[in-house]
């Protein structure tokens, strides 16, 4: 007899006549533990964004879908800018008041993710990209190797420096594939 395992990336490698879930299954099906593991680690969506001025609007006004969004080199300052992800997830809220966490309410806003989000695709009908950890046994070396993670690239802490003084960056619109 064999351990089952309930983890979602074992649960895809072990059911190989199955679909894995997130093929399967529409992310307003999935539960917890498969929505997690869906995040890819990139920190991508912890870069600050600027958005461009408008005179219709005020300074903090939301992004509009077909707006530009310009990432730039600065990060949250929680996120680990060597290994990913973020360095106090637990308590990140004392920290950053404002740090969002995706949920399947959020969907309608997904624009505002990078493109090579694994929500954000396949939100837009796409697969995962082909780097993606949950195809490689949770590995993050491919998604590195093909740059698509914010430790593969120079970034600085928003304690650092103001993200209107930061660069900004184009690899973050990329998906790699
Ligand atoms: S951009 Fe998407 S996949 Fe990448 S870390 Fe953020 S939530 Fe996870």
């Amino acid at each position: 007899m064999r351990k089952a395992s309930n983890s979602p990336q074992q649960q895809h490698q072990g059911l190989a006549t199955q679909e894995p879930f997130w093929q399967r299954l529409a992310l307003t099906e999935m539960n917890a533990e498969q929505w997690e593991a869906l995040c890819d680690g990139c920190g991508k969506c912890c870069l600050h964004k600027l958005l461009d001025e408008r005179d219709d609007l005020p300074a903090d006004a939301p992004m509009e879908l077909g707006e530009d969004l310009h990432y730039t080199n600065v990060a949250c300052q929680l996120l680990d800018l060597k290994n990913g992800g973020c360095s106090n997830y637990a308590n990140r809220h004392q920290y950053v008041p404002d740090c969002v966490q995706l949920s399947v309410g959020d969907l309608g806003a997904i624009h505002f993710m990078p493109p090579s989000c694994a929500y954000r695709r396949l939100y837009e009908g796409k697969g995962l990209p082909n780097w993606h950890p949950l195809l490689h046994n949770g590995s993050r070396v491919p998604m590195e190797t093909a740059g698509m993670a914010v430790t593969s690239h120079s970034c600085v802490h928003d304690t650092q420096l103001a993200p209107e003084d930061g660069l900004i960056v184009r690899w973050p619109l990329f998906s790699g594939e």
